[in-house]
C-alpha cells in the first residue's frame, strides 16, 4: 500500500471524472484519475478504421453553461443547424414528426388529426405511454413515439416514467400540428438551434485541454473498493489508500466492486438498468448526401438512429469519402442483436433509406458500448437513491451519467464531476 494516501482519487477518466479532477485542482487539492482503458475520454472517445474516424454514437455539443463553453470553445469547431429527419417505412419526415405530417396521404392526415383533437385532457397514469397518448392522441402516439420507444428503450412505454422527458420531446401544440399538416415549410422547433463539433480530432478534442492538465493513471481497472478502509485495488493488485473518493463508474458496477456494501443496498443496485448499444460504422468510397443525424421508425431497420461523422466534420473520412454510424439499442448489458446479422441489416437499410448501395461500402465495422442510456423504469429513483445514499454515507461521491444515474449530456456530466467536490 502507498505510504501517503491519494488526496482525491477519481475513478473513471470520462468527462465527469476529468471534471472532478479539474475542480480538485481549482480547490488546491491534488487529484489522480484512474481509468481502465488505455486513454481517457470514456464515451467521448473515438476509434479509427482504415482512415475513417468514428465517435461512439452521435455526439454533438449544444452546451450553454459558461464553464463548459470556456473549455469547449478553445477548440476550433463547426456549427451545424439542428435539422434532423425521421424515416417511416417509405418516406422521410422532418423532426419532430407530429409537427411535420405534410408528406402523409390525406386520409392519414385526417385520421391523425381527429385522434389528436380527441386526445385525453390528462394522462391516464404516471407512465410514459399515458403521457404520449395525452400529448399526441392515440393515432400519432401509436404510429410514431410508441413504436420508437420499443426500438430505442427496448422497454414498453407503460413501464417507463416520464422523469427523463424534459425538453427531449416537443409538446404538442395545435397550431404547430396544423401548420405541419398543410405545409412542409415548418420552423425548426428543436430544443437547441445549433450543434457544435470540433473541426479536427473528433468530439474528444473538446476535452483534450482538460486531459492534458490531468494526472492520469490509464490501464487501471478498479477491481475492489473497501470504503471502511478507504482503499481501492486496481487490476487485482495491492490496495491504494485515498482521502476522498469520487467515482464516475456505473452504479451497478460500483456495487459489485464495493466489498463492504450491505446486501439490501446491492439488491437496489441490481434493479438499475441501462441500455447497451451496438454501433455499426460504415465508410463509403464516395461523398454521399446524408442528414447530420436521423431517427429510424421503420422496424425492418434494427438501428434506432443514424448520423454522419463526415457531415459532423469532413476530417472524419479520407478525402472524397464519407461515413455513417448506426445505433441499435438493447435493454441491459447483453445485446439482442447478432453482430453479423446486424451488419447485414444495416447494409440493407442503406438501400431502403436511399443513401447508398452495397458496392459503395469500404468499411463495415461493429462494436458495443456496454453502458448507453439509463433506463427510467418507474420507481427507478428509489433504487438509485438507496445506492447513492449508502455511498454518500461512506464518504464516496458519485458523478457523471452513470454515477448520478441520470440522462446527462456531456456538458452536464462535466458539471456533475465539477460539483462532486
Ligand atoms: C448514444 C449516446 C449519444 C450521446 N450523444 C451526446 C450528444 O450528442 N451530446 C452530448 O453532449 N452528450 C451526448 N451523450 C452523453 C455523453 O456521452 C455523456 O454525458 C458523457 O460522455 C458521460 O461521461 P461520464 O464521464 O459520466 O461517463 P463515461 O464517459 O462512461 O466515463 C466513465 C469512465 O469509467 C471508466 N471505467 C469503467 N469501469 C471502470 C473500472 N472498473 N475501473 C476504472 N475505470 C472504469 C470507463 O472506461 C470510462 O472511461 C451521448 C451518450 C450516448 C450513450
Amino acid at each position: 500500500m502507498a505510504d501517503e494516501p491519494i488526496d482525491v482519487m477519481v475513478l473513471g477518466g470520462g468527462i465527469a471524472g476529468l471534471g472532478a479532477a479539474w475542480r480538485a485542482r481549482e480547490l488546491g487539492r491534488s487529484a489522480v484519475v484512474y481509468e481502465a482503458r488505455e486513454r481517457a475520454g470514456g464515451l467521448l472517445d473515438h476509434f479509427t478504421v482504415d482512415g475513417f474516424r468514428f465517435d461512439q454514437a452521435v455526439h454533438l455539443s449544444f452546451a450553454t453553461e459558461p464553464r463548459v463553453r470556456e473549455l469547449f470553445d478553445r477548440t476550433p469547431h463547426h456549427t451545424h443547424p439542428s435539422d434532423s429527419r425521421c424515416f417511416e417505412t417509405d418516406r422521410w419526415l422532418k423532426h419532430p414528426v407530429q409537427n411535420n405530417l405534410f408528406p402523409l396521404a390525406a386520409a392519414d392526415k385526417v385520421a391523425l388529426l381527429k385522434s389528436f383533437l380527441a386526445r385525453p385532457d390528462a394522462p391516464a397514469g404516471d407512465d410514459y405511454e399515458s403521457w404520449l397518448r395525452h400529448q399526441y392522441g392515440d393515432a400519432i402516439a401509436e404510429r410514431y413515439p410508441l413504436r420508437y420507444t420499443r426500438k430505442y428503450w427496448d422497454t414498453p412505454a407503460a413501464q417507463l416514467s416520464t422523469a427523463w422527458v424534459g425538453n427531449r420531446m416537443r409538446r404538442a401544440e395545435l397550431d404547430e400540428v396544423l401548420l405541419g399538416l398543410v405545409t412542409d415549410e415548418t420552423p425548426n422547433t428543436y430544443y437547441t438551434k445549433e450543434m457544435r463539433y470540433p473541426k479536427a480530432g473528433g468530439f474528444r478534442a473538446f476535452i483534450d485541454p482538460l486531459i492534458a492538465d490531468t494526472e492520469l493513471r490509464t490501464g487501471h481497472r478498479v477491481t475492489a473498493i473497501d470504503t471502511a478502509a478507504r482503499t481501492v485495488c486496481f487490476n487485482g493488485g495491492a490496495p491504494v489508500a485515498y482521502r476522498q473518493l469520487v467515482s464516475s463508474l456505473p452504479l451497478p458496477l460500483l456495487a459489485t466492486l464495493c466489498t463492504d456494501m450491505p446486501a439490501p443496498v446491492r439488491a437496489h443496485a441490481r434493479q438499475l438498468v441501462a441500455t447497451s448499444i451496438d454501433l455499426v460504422s460504415v465508410g463509403f468510397d464516395k461523398p454521399l448526401v446524408s442528414d447530420l443525424w436521423f431517427y429510424l421508425y421503420d422496424e425492418s431497420i434494427w438501428a434506432s438512429r443514424g448520423y454522419s461523422p463526415s457531415v459532423k466534420s469532413p476530417d472524419a473520412a479520407p478525402p472524397g469519402c464519407s461515413s455513417l454510424q448506426f445505433e441499435a439499442y438493447s435493454r441491459g448489458l447483453l445485446s439482442r442483436f447478432e453482430p453479423e446479422a446486424l451488419k447485414a441489416n444495416t447494409v440493407q437499410a442503406l438501400r431502403t433509406l436511399g443513401i447508398a448501395r452495397p458496392e459503395d461500402i469500404v468499411v463495415l465495422h461493429h462494436c458495443r458500448l456496454p453502458w448507453g442510456n439509463v433506463v427510467f423504469d418507474q420507481g427507478m429513483e428509489t433504487h438509485r437513491d438507496a445506492v447513492r445514499g449508502w455511498l454518500a454515507d461512506q464518504g464516496v461521491r458519485t458523478c457523471g451519467r452513470f454515477g448520478e444515474w441520470d440522462y446527462l449530456w456531456s456538458h452536464q456530466s462535466l458539471l456533475s464531476g465539477w460539483n462532486a467536490l
